[in-house]
């Protein structure tokens, strides 16, 4: 019959095998320090050799944790041209070599020789995406216009067809609207049919979050450069944005006209580039747009151009 052992028997055999469980301690720990001595040994090599100074994990843990912050996205967007203020904006842009949307209006390439220069310029450029603000700007009589939701979605297919016929995102005149999906917005409740309208013709519609703002009689900017980035800091920290992180900042080709506001637009710029916490984007790249994008592009499908919208005669707003 076996007997249980007591503690007073278990007793003797740990103090037999004492010696070699101290004899086992002493071999790991020799081992430990020694694997942890060579590589030590070649990383100190290593800095030596590119410099570092200090602790190897320290600049390995800064850049996690810089990289791991998404940046706050802005989009800058140009509407109305071509037009008088088309060049310098483009020579800066181009200069300063940042991605921004033009949206066009389709009667301005085709009223002038130097705006036909500049659209042709618009459309080789790099890192310059070109969507579609309808073919007549509605002759800027906005509430006539869109009180016919069906000549409204064929302004929009004008311009399409016969300059863009890449993009489906477009910018309602005078309206700052939204049809991207889900996000949708009216600003003004008499065109939401027309809106409606646009988004089942196909179209993404895209308004905006700030404005750059100008007088309109005398078309200078009604804020400087350090007043629009002052604008920005609190847009994004009080979330006045469809998107979260995402804003689209609206401003006018023709207000860059004048030396003076096309300086303060370069130094905008300037400025903005020095900030790292933001990121500038094509429109395409806004969050629902790309999501929409790869979901619609197979069922894009708009009724087709008609000549029944009469042009305007030049580069009017
Ligand atoms: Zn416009």
């Amino acid at each position: 019959m076996e007997t249980p052992s007591t503690p007073d028997e278990a007793e003797p055999a740990t103090d037999f095998f004492k010696p070699f469980f101290t004899f086992i301690l002493f071999l790991s720990l020799m081992a430990c320090t020694n694997s942890g001595k060579k590589p030590g040994k070649e990383q100190a090599l290593l800095r030596s050799d590119t410099g570092y100074i200090t602790d190897e994990k320290k600049p390995f843990v800064n850049a996690k944790k810089k990289n791991s912050k998404p940046k706050k996205k802005i989009y800058l967007t140009f509407d109305d041209g071509p037009n008088k203020g088309t060049k310098n904006v483009l020579d800066i842009v181009q200069d300063e070599n940042i991605p921004v949307t033009f949206f066009i209006v389709g009667e301005h390439v085709f009223a002038s020789q130097g705006q036909r220069h500049n659209w042709n310029r618009l459309k080789a450029a790099d890192n310059i995406e070109i969507c579609n603000h309808s073919y007549t700007h509605a002759h800027n009589r906005y509430d006539r216009f869109y009180e016919l939701p069906e000549t409204v979605v064929k302004d929009m297919v004008k311009t399409r067809d016969s300059l863009l016929p890449e993009t489906n995102i477009v910018r309602a005149p005078g309206r700052n609207s939204w049809r991207i999906d889900s996000l949708r917005y009216t600003d003004i409740k008499k065109s939401k049919l027309a809106m409606d309208s646009l988004q089942k013709a196909g179209f993404i519609v895209m308004g905006w979050d700030l404005e750059w703002h100008y007088d309109h009689k005398t078309f200078q900017t009604q804020n400087t450069a350090d007043e629009m980035l002052t604008m920005i800091d609190s847009a994004f920290a009080k979330k006045r944005m469809r998107y979260p992180n995402n804003l689209v900042l609206l401003a006018h080709d023709q207000v860059y006209h004048s030396s003076a506001d096309s300086l303060q637009l370069r130094t905008f710029i300037q400025k903005l580039k020095t900030r790292d916490d933001y990121e500038l984007a094509l429109v395409s790249a806004y969050p629902t747009i790309r999501k929409h994008q790869s979901i619609t592009d197979t069922v894009r499908a708009v009724a087709p151009a008609t000549d029944t919208v009469k042009p305007i005669k030049t580069d009017t707003l």
